[in-house]
Formats: C-alpha cells, structure tokens, sequence
C-alpha cells in the first residue's frame, strides 16, 4: 500500500471472533486505482449497472474530474489557474470548487483558523506542496513574507443562481486543498454510488473514507485505526463508523528530515513552521469526509491538549494518538466511544 500518509489502514473487517458466519456471502465488486497523487479503493456490495468495469472508469473519470478541479499539483487545473490569477478582481470558478472551498473555511471557521486552506505558501516554502523539497530550513524573513499571504478572512466566494467566483485581498495569495481534496472525493464517489442505487458501499482515499449498509457477510464495515510508524503496519484500534465517514490525519509519514531534525507537512499558520509538539495521530468520524479530513488536520496543528479540549467542548468523535517516552498514548472522546469496537 503505497503513499498512505494516512493513520488508517482501510479494510473491511469482518467479525473476527465471536460471530457465526453466515451460510452466504452476497457478490461485492471491488476497485482500486490511483488519484490526487495517491491511491483509492471502493468495494460495492451487490449489483452495479455494467459490473466492475463500469465501475472502474466512471469512479476513474469522476476523480480524474476532480482531480483537475482542485490538484495544485496539476499547473492546468482550475484551482492552479486561480492561484496563478496575479489579480483581486472576481475569478470565475465551478459549483463544485466553490462547495469545496466554502465547506474548507468553514471548518477553518469553526477550528478558529487553525485549518487554514490559504496556507499553500506556507506549505510550499517547507517543501511539502508540488516544488522541491528546500535544501535549508526557511529563514524568519522568508517566513514572515509568506504568511502575510495567509488569512482565510482574505480569501471569497460569491454564488449566485447562475455562476460563482473566487477572489482574494492580495493577488499573490495561494489556495492548498490538499487537507481536504481526499475526503471530498470520497463525499462525491459515496454520493455517486447511492445515485446509482448502491447503499452497501465502502470508498476510501488515502485514509478519508465514507462506508455505508454492510460488507458482503452482511456484517457492517469496521475499519482499523493504524499504530502511529512508518516501519510496520500495526492495528491500534477497530473503528465501526456506521454511514459516517472516518479520516486520520498523521506526522509520522509525509516529513523530511533536515540538520537532524524532522520536520512535518502539518503547518501552524500563526507561527508559520511545522508542528513539532507529540501528537502523532488524529481521527475524526463526522457526516462527511471533508469535515473529518479538514478537521483532522486542525487537530494535528492544535496538538494533544489543545486538540482534546476543542474536540470535547465540541462534542467531536475523535481518537488521537500521542508519542511519549514510554510508547504511543491513545485518548478519545466520549462521542467517539460508540464507534470504538476494539
Ligand atoms: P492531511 O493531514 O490531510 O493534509 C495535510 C496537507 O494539508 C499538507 O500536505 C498541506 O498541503 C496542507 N496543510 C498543512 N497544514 C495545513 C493547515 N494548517 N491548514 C490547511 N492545510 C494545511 N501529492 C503528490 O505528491 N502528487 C500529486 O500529484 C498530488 N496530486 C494531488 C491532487 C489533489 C486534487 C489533492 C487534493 C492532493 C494531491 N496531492 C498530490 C497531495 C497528496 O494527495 C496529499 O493531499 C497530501 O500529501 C496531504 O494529504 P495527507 O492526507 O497526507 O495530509
């Protein structure tokens, strides 16, 4: 399983103990690919019109869609077209675009600026966007020149019956929707498959991921929460969303290291660095998997007691992991209590 920046280790756990299996299993069609610059699986329980093949490509071609929209890894994509747009004046965008990035600030909102999608240049300067790794750590002044870039306050949507634009306070402003792009791929492939009359469905993209109904035994879909290192994949937790979507967001894969010193894509806009506090590992289960995605960075940036407070004073379903010099220390809240199966 290649590129899985993420905590979760998405497969469908049947019941492994303590359940009879059922005489029969129901056909499940399953499909894998590659999109946003990592992998994505979708297993579909029962029937669907023109079987695994059909299913390939309209899942390939609607993320390919997507893809082009919001990737700013893609020069020619919509959002890219934006952040070149050296201008304050409106810049017309899709439906689809301004639906992303008004539900982003709006979980940027809620997090009081902590997820912050206006981040990129921020994200680009420590190398974690589509440049180059830098050669040394960025010095205060460069630092402080992007971030007076950074402000979701500074960034605007405007929809109207008939069209919607995009517009920022300063024309070199840089739109990142890369904490998000994952769990809103999976809303649209999830929200694709009930369309289509699918309800038994598992979708997962780089660890954002929507599951619905049951697994081909008729069991419900239990997903594993993965124990916090990039040597071994390990099972810290079984998690059964029940129709919610999941998403993990982790430090502990996409980092690099530099003088002896590690250093994480999770940036904190207000000091403008990576994080570098103890929390390791943050899952959110919410209705969709933009909101768990974006939140779960937020959460990275807020570190393990800030991350624990704001989860609880906001009755959040989170489980976070944290690193201490006797291993890894795994806390959650009592929303997330009902979703924990082991
Ligand atoms: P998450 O925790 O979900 O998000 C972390 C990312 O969010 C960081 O990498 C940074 O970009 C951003 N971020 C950091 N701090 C903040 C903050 N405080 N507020 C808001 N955002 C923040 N990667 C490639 O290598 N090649 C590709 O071709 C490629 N194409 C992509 C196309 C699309 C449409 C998208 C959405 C992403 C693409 N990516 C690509 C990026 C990659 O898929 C991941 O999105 C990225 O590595 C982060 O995902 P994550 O799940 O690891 O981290």
């Amino acid at each position: 399983m290649s590129l899985n920046k993420r905590a979760i280790i998405i497969f469908a756990l049947t019941l492994l103990w303590g359940c009879d299996k059922p005489p029969t299993e129901r056909p499940m069609l399953e499909i894998h690919g590659r999109t946003m610059g990592t992998f994505y699986g979708v297993k579909v329980v029962g029937d669907f019109p023109g079987g695994e093949q059909a299913l390939q490509s309209q899942v390939d071609g609607l993320l390919k869609h997507y893809n082009d929209e919001i990737s700013t890894y893609d020069p020619n994509s919509s959002l890219s077209k934006f952040n070149q747009f050296n201008s304050t004046q409106p810049f017309p965008i899709s439906q689809d675009m301004a639906d992303i990035v008004i539900s982003s600030v709006r979980v940027g909102e809620r997090t009081h600026g902590v997820l912050d999608v206006t981040v990129g240049p921020l994200v680009n300067l420590w190398g974690f966007g589509p440049d180059k790794r830098p050669i040394k750590t960025p010095t205060d002044a460069q630092i402080a020149a992007a971030r007076v870039k950074v402000g979701i306050k500074r960034l605007h949507v405007d929809v109207s019956s008939d069209h919607a634009t995009m517009r920022k306070d300063q024309p070199d402003m840089y739109v990142d929707l890369s904490t998000v792009g994952e769990g809103f791929g999976a809303d649209k492939v999830a929200d694709f498959l009930e369309s289509r009359g699918v309800h038994n469905y598992l979708v997962e993209i780089a660890g954002a991921s929507r599951s619905r109904g049951l697994n081909a035994k008729g069991e419900p879909w239990r997903l594993a929460i993965q124990k916090p290192t990039d040597e071994i994949e390990e099972v810290q937790a079984i998690v059964q969303p029940d129709g919610r979507a999941i998403s993990t967001s982790g430090s502990y894969r996409n980092y690099y290291e530099l003088d002896g010193k590690r250093y994480s894509h999770i940036i904190d806009p207000v000091t403008g660095k990576p994080i570098t506090h103890k929390l390791v590992s943050a899952t959110v289960i919410t209705p969709t998997a933009l909101e768990a995605d974006g939140l779960d960075t937020a959460l990275m940036v807020m570190g393990p007691e800030k991350a624990l407070a704001f989860a609880k004073e906001q009755h959040l379903a989170v489980y976070l992991i944290s690193k201490t010099d006797q291993g890894f220390k795994a806390e959650y809240t009592d929303a997330f209590k009902p979703y924990l199966v082991k």
